[in-house]
C-alpha cells in the first residue's frame, strides 16, 4: 500500500472517531457482527492500524519536550516540559508548548506518562493540568517533584497520580507502557517501550549508559535488547551530544575531578553552582563536603525545593549535621563551608548572579572564595554565563575553581541505536509520524 493511500485510510478512521466519539463504539454492536469481525480480522492481516507520533515541543530546540503518540483513537502523552527564555526574550519568565491540540482532543487522552523530573520534561504540566484533568503516571522521585509544583499551582486535589516503577508496565487505552530503567543526572529516570496495535515504539528519555551510577542501577540494557529481539517500529531518541564521536563517561570521573579542586581550594570557603534538578551531582558534592570535613548550605529556591523532596524520598544521602540553615554560614570559618547554589547557567535572577553582583541578602563573594561552576552552559546562555564569571573574577577577585563537565545531558545513544535496531523508515512503513521518522532528535 502507498504511504499516500495510507493517509487517506488514517484521516478516515479519525473522521469516524471525531464524528462517533471513542465511547460510541459498542453501538455498532448489533449490526451483523459476525460480518464486521470477520471484515475485521481479514484487514487486521493485511494491515496494522496507523501509529502517529507528534511533537508540541523539543525537537530542534533545548527544552518543553513533549511528544503525543496516537493509535486506534488513543492518545498518550509523554512529558510536558518547559524552557528557559533565551536573552532575547525580555519580560518572559518561562516558555511552555501550545496545549490546544491536546485541549481539542482531551476525550482522547489517556494519560501522561513522564521520564524524568527535570524541568523540561515535567515544567509544563501545572499549566496544562490547569486546562485539561488527564491522570499521570511517573516514577515516586518524578512525582514527587512534580506534586510540589502541583501544591504550588492549587492543582493538587485535582489531577490524579499514579506512582509506577521501573520495571513494571502500565496499560492505557490500546497502549502498553514499559517503565525501562535508565542512568541520568537524576536518579529514578526511565525510558518507555510503547506497544501499541500499529507497532513497538521506544522513547528514551534523557539517557546515558553509565556502568557505575552515582545513584542506582544500571542502565536495564537487558529490558531494551529484549524489546529490540521482538521488534521496534520507531526509536525516539534523546539526541543532545548525538553528534559526538565516543561515550560519555561515568560520572565517577565527575567525583575523580571534585576531589581534585577540593584539595585545591583548601583554605577557602567553596561555592558550587549547579543544576537544581542535577540531584545526583549535588550527592558527589555533599559526599566529597563530607570528606574534607565541610559544612554544606543551598541556596536558590529550586535547589532548596529540590534537595528537600529527594531527600524526603531517600534520593539524596546526607550524614547527620552536615547539612547547615544559609543563615548559619557567619558561624564556621570559610574553609569548612560548601554553598551550593543555582545560577549555572547565569540566569539574572539566580542566587549565584546575585550573589555575583552584590545583590545576595545573605552571601556576598570576595576573596575568600573559590567558585566551580559544575554544569556546562546550555547553548545559547554562553554569553550569561560569561558575564557572571567575568563579574566575580575580575570584580569581586574570587577564584575560579574550575568548570566540571555537565553530566546532565550526557549520552550515548549509538548504543541504544544498536540494541533497539529499530525498523529504518520506508514509504510504505506503517508509522507515518509528522515531521520525521525513525530515530528522531529530542531536545
Ligand atoms: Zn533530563
Amino acid at each position: 500500500m502507498s504511504a499516500k493511500n495510507q493517509q487517506k485510510n488514517y484521516k478516515l478512521k479519525q473522521n469516524w472517531y471525531s464524528k462517533n466519539g471513542r465511547n460510541n463504539q459498542g453501538s455498532k454492536k448489533g449490526q451483523s457482527s459476525k460480518m464486521s469481525k470477520k471484515a475485521a480480522k481479514t484487514s487486521k492481516a493485511a494491515k496494522k492500524p496507523p501509529v502517529r507520533v507528534s511533537f508540541l515541543g523539543g525537537l530542534n530546540e533545548i527544552g518543553k519536550n513533549i511528544t503525543l503518540i496516537e493509535c486506534e483513537g488513543d492518545i498518550l502523552i509523554v512529558d510536558c516540559g518547559m524552557a528557559f527564555p533565551d536573552g532575547d526574550m525580555l519580560g518572559v519568565d518561562l516558555v511552555i508548548p501550545d496545549f490546544t491540540y491536546i485541549e481539542q482532543n482531551v476525550d482522547r487522552v489517556r494519560g501522561i506518562v513522564l521520564t524524568h523530573g527535570h524541568e523540561d520534561h515535567i515544567g509544563g504540566l501545572p499549566f496544562l493540568l490547569a486546562k485539561v484533568n488527564v491522570p499521570l503516571y511517573g516514577t515516586p522521585l518524578t512525582l514527587g517533584l512534580v506534586e510540589n509544583k502541583l501544591r504550588e499551582h492549587s492543582l493538587i486535589n485535582k489531577v490524579k497520580m499514579n506512582v509506577v516503577n521501573a520495571g513494571s508496565t502500565i496499560t492505557l487505552g490500546c497502549m502498553e507502557v514499559k517503565f525501562i530503567h535508565v542512568n541520568h543526572s537524576i536518579p529514578d529516570a526511565v525510558a518507555f517501550a510503547i506497544k501499541t496495535p500499529g507497532g513497538t515504539l521506544v522513547h528514551t528519555g534523557d539517557f546515558k549508559i553509565d556502568c557505575t551510577p552515582i545513584s542506582g542501577d544500571t542502565i536495564d540494557l537487558s529490558s531494551f535488547a529484549k524489546v529490540g529481539d521482538e521488534g521496534v517500529l520507531a526509536l525516539l531518541g534523546e539526541s543532545t551530544n548525538a553528534n559526538r564521536p565516543g561515550y560519555t563517561r561515568t560520572e565517577q570521573m565527575v567525583s575523580d575531578s571534585l576531589d581534585n579542586l577540593f584539595k585545591k581550594a583548601e583554605k577557602y570557603r567553596i561555592i558550587i553552582a549547579t543544576f537544581a534538578s542535577n540531584v545526583n551531582r549535588v550527592q558527589q558534592i555533599i559526599d566529597c563536603a563530607e570528606k574534607y570535613g565541610r559544612k554544606v548550605a543551598f541556596s536558590g529556591r529550586s535547589m532548596v525545593t529540590y534537595m528537600d523532596v529527594a531527600g524526603k524520598l531517600g534520593y539524596l544521602n546526607v550524614p547527620k549535621n552536615t547539612l547547615i540553615d544559609i543563615d548559619m554560614l557567619k558561624k564556621y570559618p570559610p574553609e569548612q563551608i560548601v554553598l551550593i547554589t543555582t545560577g549555572s547557567q547565569g540566569e539574572p535572577m539566580s542566587a549565584l548572579s546575585r550573589m555575583a553582583y552584590s545583590d545576595h541578602r545573605k552571601v556576598m563573594v570576595g576573596e575568600g572564595d573559590f567558585i566551580i561552576i559544575s554544569a556546562n552552559p546550555i547553548p545559547g546562555n554562553e554569553k550569561s554565563v560569561g558575564n557572571i564569571v567575568d563579574e566575580r573574577v575580575h570584580v569581586r577577585r574570587a577564584r575560579l575553581g574550575s568548570r566540571l563537565p555537565g553530566g546532565a545531558q550526557a549520552h550515548a545513544p549509538s548504543g541504544a541505536s544498536e540494541i533497539l535496531h529499530p525498523r529504518p523508515r520506508r514509504a510504505e512503513a506503517p508509522a507515518q509520524a509528522r515531521g520525521a521518522g525513525g530515530v528522531f532528535g529530542h531536545g
